[in-house]
């Protein structure tokens, strides 16, 4: 029973069968403010290379009312299974099918969201990967391309958005019909709908002849907050960036940027009509790194409308692709786009891309980028780090090795040769291929056919003068975790090595070596004979995909001055060392925090900061011995408290620490602060307390018992929005009494009312670091309830709470006892086993560091 799964082999029988010409598709959503169903009329029409033969279309819908085929009325009971069977087709065929689809609440097909402010019901779809299913029926893969044309009723007076430009809508009385145009022959999982009474503001990119018309739109209660021109800006540059290196105009009439609410992910490549969660709507004071991450969004969505929707992979084994790529885009046109505001993208692309990889590419579940998806529940776990991050460094890598050059060259033949088509990893190849003169194929073997990640280190000696008088980098092969898939392997590395003086207390780099690294042992003979720098910083410049490890000289003076780098990326990529030391067992978590306390005062760049918070934090909750923990903590917090006293009024920093102290305040002294701030009797020169850092003090303060439900209830009249009722519910989950756990668990587990934002705030205030006990009784409850979770909610929905309410707070063996006791009984779908495996696989790695961390202590 295929359930609403679709294999890779059905996919392609279908393919070699059919050609689909064009959908037209009517949809009423003038029952959209009551919620339910609405009505769905699909005509497609397409042609049969063998005529006779049977296929189906794609369908998740509560009823269908009506299948033709060719003239013919066929049994609604052949709507079995979220699939319409289609016997006997003809050469040349139109099928008519008319359904009844379902709103949703969890964010995928159609959503839909009724905003307290001001009443209003807004809807948007979300359909990557297979969800267009839940609003029309259409033959759901992604080669099989088609012509889209939408005719939608809806409320009048609403915004109504396709990919198609919006027409002027047609009729009178409470509904309007808006009649949009054909679009291009596209995916079905890059078309979209946006309805409601959103609001817009409008502009144009221009360039010579070409006008494209470009929209913001987001929901009027927001409308105060909206900095469009900030928006159109980084969208412009984008445009510029991107049609000059890929030589190709952008293929759509208009391009559109919805904020929406609710939204699972950050954001969606629809064709001309991109969604992007309305958090990226900033409310409140929000740091330099928050807007930098937003415009990699909106590049990142921008460059998929060449790289994914006018090009598009065949089938899902190449979503690394489409998502590298993109990634890969968003940070080199930041880095290299005139005028772009974030010109250091490299050393967020080090920070978060790689520290991300890094996390993935350890954990069992590891894979080679190039996965094997043989259906689409395969597909659908693997938006992961491995597809996203690890893709997008090697890429760079690629880069490094092609050059930047040729890269482009081979994108801008593969453009022109493939589109509106669809494509394999090799046709990107071929054309790099082509336009470097080199051999692609065992780098290809190398760097995406095998997991795990190499470890570089330096080997040394000195003489008497302190000269050097051998120098190589040593390779090791992955340490693949047991079950994980592929080989260990090396792989030729294309890196650079740096030079560091120490000068008044400041690291400059005073030489740069670049050499490709190959096999066990690469002797660097350019070193030999000089004298010994302070640091030496094997993969300097980020150019490779490795673990990097200091020599014990380097690794002293880093300690000390880490701070005292002057450029940001060779900084980051040491704290990325400290940390990834951490994680392996090799730097103890106490060590860490000691480390942290000494850089953080000369860490200027803000994105590196909150992950150095958010690192010291889980450091300290999971990998410090627990005998130690507290007073790591209290360290932790007095450091945050003093931090923020002494920060610039009104600087990012300021924000950051006070939202630090937030998370960890923990004496009376400093629960007092917090509470202080939040009623006015206490102040910080220049911290707004705003509306979002209102409610990160509030939330400590609940979960410490400092804050009822009075409190918690008065917050929320004073911010009684989506988000406000959000964080509401993240206050009431993290209270320290069995009764607000209980409540908190019966409301995710025991029932399915709560929308997919709501869900995540209460998993999010339930799972608290400090409230270990409370928390415990859940593990078997956990375990007793994650296989009817999984067999009964959506995927989101699902692995929200697969993941969000594994116990991961309790670092025991017994934990690791009890998954495996599941994991022999339970027999997990697989994509449901790789869930909790990699949750399991944290617990395994905390009990370690804490190993690491208790030696730590008896030295
Ligand atoms: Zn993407």
């Amino acid at each position: 029973m295929p359930g609403t799964n679709l294999t890779r082999e059905e996919a392609r029988t279908r393919a070699d069968l059919l050609h689909v010409d064009a959908y037209d598709i009517e949809l009423d959503l003038s029952s959209a403010r009551e919620g339910g169903t609405f009505r769905s009329t699909t005509v497609v029409r397409f042609t049969a290379t063998t005529p006779g033969a049977a296929s189906f279309i794609d369908l998740v819908a509560p009823s269908v009312e009506e299948i033709v085929l060719n003239g013919e009325r066929l049994d609604t009971a052949g709507f079995a299974d979220s699939r319409i069977a289609l016997p006997g087709l003809a050469a040349e065929n139109e099928l008519r099918v008319v359904a009844n689809c379902a709103y949703t609440n969890t964010g995928e097909g159609l959503h839909r969201f009724v905003d307290p402010v001001d009443g209003e019901t807004y809807l948007y779809t979300q359909f990557e990967v297979p969800d267009a299913r839940r609003v029309f029926a259409n033959f759901e893969q992604p080669d099989l391309k088609a012509a889209f044309t939408f005719t939608v009723t809806a409320p009048a007076g609403w915004s109504v958005v396709s990919n198609s430009p919006t027409p002027e809508p047609q009729g009178e009385g409470d509904t309007r019909v808006w009649r949009f145009a054909p679009t291009g022959r596209i995916s079905s999982y890059i078309t979209a709908l946006i309805a409601g009474p959103y609001v817009g503001v409008f502009d144009a990119y221009e360039n010579g002849e070409q006008k494209v018309p470009l929209g913001i739109y987001c929901r009027p209660s927001l409308r105060e907050f909206l900095d469009a021109e900030a928006i159109f800006e980084v969208t412009k540059q984008g445009f510029d960036y991107f049609q000059e290196k890929f030589d190709f105009p952008y293929p759509f009439p208009k391009y559109d940027q919805l904020f929406v609410p609710e939204f699972n992910a950050g954001a969606m490549e629809n064709a001309g009509a991109v969604t992007l969660r309305d958090q990226y709507v900033f409310r409140s004071k929000v740091t330099d790194a928050a807007y930098e991450a937003r415009a990699a969004t909106i590049l990142h969505e921008l460059a998929h409308m060449w790289f994914g929707n006018l090009v598009t992979m065949e089938w899902w084994n190449d979503l690394w692709l489409n998502e590298s790529f993109a990634t890969y885009a968003e940070a080199v046109c930041q880095a290299e786009a005139p005028d772009s505001r974030w010109p250091n993208s490299w050393t967020t692309f080090a920070n978060q891309m790689k520290t991300w990889a890094y996390r993935q590419d350890q954990l069992p579940s590891t894979h080679p980028i190039m996965a094997d998806i043989n259906d689409l529940e395969d597909v659908q776990v693997n938006f992961d780090g491995i597809t996203y991050a690890k893709g997008a460094s090697v890429l760079k890598q690629l880069v490094a090795y092609v050059g930047q050059d040729a890269f482009f060259e081979g994108v801008r033949a593969y453009f022109k040769r493939h589109a509106w088509g669809n494509t394999r990893l090799g046709d990107l190849l071929g054309a790099l291929e082509e336009a470097s003169g080199r051999d692609l194929k065992a780098w290809s073997a190398a760097w995406l056919e095998t997991a795990g990640i190499n470890v570089l280190r330096p080997a040394l000696t000195l003489n008497g003068d302190g000269d050097i008088e051998s120098f190589a980098v040593l390779q090791e092969a992955p340490a693949l975790p047991a079950g994980a898939k592929g080989e260990a392997v090396l792989r030729p590395h294309r890196i650079a090595v740096g030079l560091y003086e120490l000068t008044d207390g400041a690291l400059v780099r005073t030489d740069r070596i670049e050499l490709d690294v190959d096999g066990p042992r690469t002797e660097v003979p350019q070193l030999v004979g000089r004298h010994r720098p302070a640091v030496i910083l094997l993969n300097d410049d980020d150019l490779s995909y490795a673990k990097v490890r200091l020599d014990e000289d380097s690794l002293a003076v880093v300690t000390e001055h880490l701070g005292g780098f002057t450029d940001a990326l060779p900084r980051a990529l040491c704290w990325a060392s400290a940390w990834d030391m951490t994680r392996d067992g090799e730097l103890a978590a106490r060590d860490y925090l000691t480390l942290a306390l000494s850089g953080l005062p000369r860490e200027s760049d803000i994105g590196v900061v909150q992950s150095v918070h958010r690192q010291v934090k889980l450091a300290l909750d999971a990998y410090a011995d627990p005998a130690w923990r507290e007073e790591g903590l209290a360290r932790w917090a007095e450091a945050a408290e003093e931090a923020l006293r002494a920060a610039e009024p009104g600087s990012d920093h300021q924000l950051a620490w006070a939202r630090t102290l937030s998370g960890v305040a923990r004496t009376d002294g400093q629960l007092g602060l917090l509470a202080g701030l939040l009623d006015g009797t206490a102040e910080i020169p220049g911290l707004a307390v705003d509306t979002e850092l209102r409610w990160t003090l509030l939330n400590r303060l609940a979960a410490t018992g400092r804050a009822d439900e009075a409190g918690i209830a008065a917050e929320l009249a004073r911010d009684n929005t989506a988000a406000g009722q959000e964080h509401a519910a993240s206050c009431r989950a993290a209270r320290p009494t069995a009764e607000a756990k209980a409540a908190a668990w019966a409301s995710v587990v025991e029932s399915d009312e709560l929308t997919n934002y709501v869900q995540a705030s209460v998993i999010g205030g339930f799972q608290q670091a400090d409230q270990r006990a409370l928390v415990a009784p859940y593990a078997a409850k956990y375990f007793a309830a994650v296989k009817g979770v999984w067999e009964t909610r959506s995927h989101e929905i699902s692995q929200q709470i697969i993941v969000g309410l594994y116990p991961s707070l309790l670092v025991e063996q017994a934990t690791l006892d009890a998954t495996d006791a599941w994991l022999a009984s339970a027999d997990p779908a697989p994509a449901l086993r790789r869930q909790v495996v990699e949750a399991r696989a944290g617990v395994e790695r905390a009990l370690k560091a804490q190993a690491a961390d208790r030696a730590a202590a008896q030295r």
